[in-house]
């Protein structure tokens, strides 16, 4: 499924430009425009699932291969001592866009506090 109105989608159709980590027939990873740690890719399945609190049985395959590509891609990264793997989800979850991603942060050094700092 393909939603015009959601950024994400334009982003799988190639209509909205990303600088792609990883793709494969069922997700793709691109680098967060606005990264919050040196490595901050955002891991999303092509077809349009508005967020991980609309997931069904349906979508166990889907998430079980959104998580594994996240430590390759994480390494591939340069990221080879560990990374940190995010899911924002609804309003109290503070989810910005409404088409269901993974946020892999890494780096060389350890991240922050638990939780990354807020943006503005
Ligand atoms: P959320 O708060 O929904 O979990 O995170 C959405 C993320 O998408 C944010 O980190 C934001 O920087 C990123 N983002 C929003 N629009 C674009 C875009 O057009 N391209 C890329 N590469 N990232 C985006
Ligand atoms: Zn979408």
């Amino acid at each position: 499924m393909h939603d015009s109105n959601c950024i994400f989608c334009r982003i799988v159709s190639g209509e909205i430009p990303s600088r792609k980590a990883y793709e494969d027939e069922e997700v793709l990873a691109f680098h967060d425009i606005q990264p919050i740690a040196p490595v901050h890719v955002l891991v999303i399945p092509k077809k349009h699932v508005a967020s991980l609190e609309d997931v069904g049985d349906q979508h166990q395959g889907l998430l079980g291969k959104m998580l594994l590509v996240a430590p390759r891609i994480a390494r591939e990264q340069g990221s080879e001592d560990g990374f940190r793997v995010i899911v924002n989800a609804g309003r109290v979850g503070r989810q910005e866009v409404f088409h269901l991603h993974l946020h892999v942060l890494g780096g060389k050094e350890p991240l922050g506090a638990m939780l990354p700092r807020p943006r503005q």
